[in-house]
């Protein structure tokens, strides 16, 4: 078995992993989470983009671990807000997610539905403690809406339309976000070289 670290607390992040790995038939990888390993110092996130901060976190797990280790960043780029909020995703507001959905839709407030355009978007690092380093992104395009609609999920669900789709991703099951998100994405493209690492 080969471990490898998914640099997050998340407990749905590291079973998403697991389920995709298990799904592809991905065998003799371990992942492990933040609380399977000793603690080490966490740096903020301050990159300018989402490939910059996944791989400082996923170098930072892998020199304080030796573990090969992953790690994602991911947000939401609304193209009437030049990318933003991006990297600041997280923390837009200032005030947690609701307030978060609140700024960008009163931000958007007079942009017509044609330019209304944004997506998720994801990067996944991984780094070998030989210090190989891949990093991927995915992208998950749709519309913002005028107001929240649905409860599952997190952050900015409620008021993202993905193309092709007629609810908001908040109203998709986990299962259905999952096989066509930013993250699920990413992972996916991940897999080749989670295989050659078990390999
Ligand atoms: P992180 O990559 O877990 O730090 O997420 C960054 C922020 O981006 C989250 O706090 C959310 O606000 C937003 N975000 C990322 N992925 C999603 C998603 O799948 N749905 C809704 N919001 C998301």
């Amino acid at each position: 078995m080969t471990r490898v670290l998914l640099a997050s607390r998340n407990a749905k992040k590291l079973a998403e992993l697991r389920r995709i790995l298990a799904a592809e038939h991905v065998e003799g990888i371990e992942v492990v989470g933040l609380a399977d390993v000793p603690e080490y110092p966490e740096a903020p996130e301050t990159g300018a983009t989402f490939e910059d901060n996944a791989l400082a976190k996923a170098r930072d797990a892998a020199a304080a671990t030796g573990l090969p280790s992953i790690a994602d960043d991911s947000g939401i780029a609304v193209d009437a807000l030049n990318g933003m909020p991006g990297v600041l995703s997280a923390r837009w507001s200032g005030q947690g997610d609701t307030a978060n959905v609140a700024l960008v839709l009163s931000q958007l407030h007079d942009t017509p539905d044609p330019r209304r355009g944004g997506g998720f978007v994801c990067a996944i690092a991984l780094v070998h403690p030989d210090g190989t380093e891949t990093v991927l992104r995915a992208d998950w395009r749709g519309t913002i809406t005028r107001e929240p609609t649905g409860t599952n999920g997190f952050g900015y669900d409620p008021i993202f339309r993905p193309d092709g789709h007629d609810r908001t991703s908040a109203e998709l099951t986990a299962e259905e976000k999952d096989a066509i998100s930013h993250r699920g994405q990413a992972l996916r493209l991940l897999l080749p070289h989670l295989v050659a690492l078990a390999g």
